[in-house]
């Protein structure tokens, strides 16, 4: 093990010589506080390691000793509803033991040791299994089955396995390789959180993760396994729609990422999440989250780390065969993580500061996402959806972070200031944004809501595009220069964002809708416009058109209860109605 001295001191950097015999990205203990760090250059026998902790007081000369292992996440049972730090040290654990402040050199597991879990064969005696096969299963909490895995580089045949309660350091099966060597099988496993976990092969994603938010269902869907930014300035709703995802998204498991943007953001979130309830199952929603957060106070180096680890435990949900989703929020202060240690580690410096190899990583980040294949012997996906705010200074996009990340999504959700001053939320601008799934998920949308999904959608998206165009004209020339059919465009565009865009998630019926809802809200916004239209055609007055009675039970359709969807057909009787009545007394 290699064991060296420090040399250099640079805030989150320090330089130790003596560190020929170490390796890139191994994991090393600082100074005699034995504070965690992992080398990020090696330069002949100089190692610069970016530490995980405060460095304040560190000296040249103090050992600097390699573990010889990379940085690794803990995957086993535990994880859920666990809150850990960048390098998944965890948080609550910790100030149970050393109070509010991270002690330097903290050792503590990052699962519980002594916890005893009901394990439940799902192999036998005789089973050929490989990597990724199901042994069996643990009930982590209510909804989480944790499937506990041949771990990655083990095959052959179970010599033994129990049910039974088992730490996740006991051995639970035996299974025998093919040279006939008998290898125990514990539940616990690690995994170096900058290597991406093996899939057998990427999969195009063909559904969608169903969020319940009408503007992004309806219009910028998601796929599972997609990726997708909400890029936004201060105040224009980041947080609250990751919060509406992590709450809402059909995903199994989420795993959220929060690199704190104000001091005490963290401690919010860290307040908030075990309060909040799963709308599907009543029960916490930690019960199927893990979160992992830094704050502000916490070092920089750590912010870097943090989404790895995210991204790996996601990855190891994933290859159970579940629907994972990932929030990350922000990526903006992660990348500034990567810039500050850049600048300390003296490369040469990129656009705005950040390192040439900022979209690298970005884009290393996002590609870990998927629907895939998972290994193992029979057949088996999994899916990674990802979710990055991005915080740009100033809201202007054309930053390099937001940059960088655009040209990797496929999902924009681009949240607009002017949008959220005007208190129109969710704030994401429906004439920027865009979901690159569309095309994709149309078949799923019209085999599982309605066959005629997609053009209702498209409809709908002209009638936002028509009203853009017609309130340049407007602008102009005024409201009398339109014609009758555009002034009701004009009021229909109205409808859509006010009746239906907007969503308040804060509200207990209106903070979800499902797509069945979606559909008929806006297939009624609809509706009116062709009633409307056909009544103008037939003479009516486009006053009493625009003043028809049941717009007001339109307008308020988004409060209808999923469990009184009745109340859709009596509206549209109305609407037709109303509308008849209209053709007639026209007259043409
Ligand atoms: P950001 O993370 O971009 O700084 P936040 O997510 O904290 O912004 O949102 C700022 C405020 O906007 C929230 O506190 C809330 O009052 C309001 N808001 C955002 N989204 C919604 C929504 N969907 N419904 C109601 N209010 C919202």
């Amino acid at each position: 093990m290699a064991q060296g001295k420090i040399i250099k001191v640079a805030g989150p950097l320090i330089v130790a010589s003596g560190m020929q015999d170490a390796r890139m990205y191994d994991v090393v203990r600082v100074s005699s506080k034995r504070l965690v760090g992992e080398i990020i250059e090696l330069r002949g026998d100089k190692a610069s390691i970016q530490v995980y902790e405060e460095t304040s007081g560190l000296m040249p000369g103090e050992p600097v000793e390699s573990t010889g292992a990379p940085l690794s996440v803990e995957l086993a049972p535990g994880l859920i509803e666990s809150i850990y730090d960048g390098i998944q040290r965890p948080l609550t654990k910790i100030v149970e033991l050393a109070g509010e402040r991270i002690t330097r050199g903290i050792e503590v597991s990052s699962l519980d040791r002594e916890k005893k879990w009901a394990f439940v064969k799902r192999a036998i005696p005789g089973d050929k299994v490989k990597t990724g096969d199901i042994l069996g299963i643990v009930n982590e909490s209510a909804v989480v089955e944790h499937r506990i895995m041949v771990p990655a580089g083990v095959s052959g045949t179970v010599k033994s396995i129990d049910d039974g309660a088992y730490t996740i350091e006991d051995a639970f099966c035996v299974i025998t390789d093919e040279t006939g060597k008998d290898i125990p099988v514990k539940m616990l496993q690690r995994w170096p959180v900058r290597r991406g976990r093996p899939y057998k092969q990427k999969l195009s994603p063909n559904y969608p993760m169903v969020t319940g938010q009408r503007v992004i269902d309806t219009f910028f869907p998601i796929a599972s396994g997609g990726v997708a930014a909400v890029p936004g300035p201060f105040g224009s709703g980041k947080t609250v729609v990751q919060h509406q995802l992590a709450k809402w998204a059909d995903a199994d498991i989420i795993v959220y990422v929060g690199c704190g943007e104000r001091g005490n953001e963290m401690t919010d979130v860290l307040r908030e999440f075990p309060e909040l309830h799963d709308p599907r199952t009543g029960e916490s929603l930690m019960k199927r989250t893990v979160l992992i957060a830094n704050t502000s106070d916490m070092p920089v180096a750590a912010r870097e780390a943090s989404i790895y680890t995210g991204i790996t435990i996601a990855e190891y949900f994933r290859d159970m065969g579940y629907r994972v989703a990932i929030m990350a929020d922000s990526t903006s202060r992660w990348a500034e993580a990567l810039r500050e240690m850049s600048g300390r580690l003296e490369e040469m410096p990129g656009e705005e500061g950040y390192p040439a190899y900022l979209a690298s990583r970005i884009a290393e980040f996002y590609e870990r996402a998927g629907l895939v294949d998972c290994l193992c012997s029979g057949e088996r996906s999994g899916s990674i959806s990802a979710i990055g705010a991005v915080s740009p200074p100033g809201g202007d996009i054309s930053e390099p972070v937001s940059q960088a990340t655009l040209r990797i999504v496929k999902v924009f959700w681009g949240l607009s200031a002017s949008l959220a001053y005007k208190r129109h939320f969710p704030a994401i601008d429906w004439l920027q944004s865009y979901s690159l799934y569309v095309d994709k998920l149309s078949r799923w949308f019209a085999d599982h809501v309605a066959p005629d999904w997609t053009e209702m959608r498209a409809r709908a998206m002209r009638v936002l595009q028509e009203e853009n165009e017609l309130n340049e004209i407007v602008q102009l020339v005024g409201m009398d220069a339109l014609s009758w059919k555009d002034r009701l465009t004009m009021e229909v565009a109205r409808s859509i964002r006010e009746d239906y865009l907007h969503q308040n998630a804060f509200d207990d019926i209106d903070t979800y809708t499902s797509l069945e809802k979606q559909y008929r809200m806006l297939q009624l916004i609809l509706a009116y416009m062709d009633q409307g239209n056909a009544a103008l055609y037939a003479g009516a007055d486009l006053s009493r058109v625009l003043e028809m009675p049941v717009r007001e039970k339109i307008g308020r359709a988004k409060f209808i209860p999923e469990s009184e969807m009745k109340q859709f057909d009596q509206i549209e009787s109305e609407l037709n109605s109303e509308a008849a009545a209209l053709i007639e007394e026209g007259g043409l």
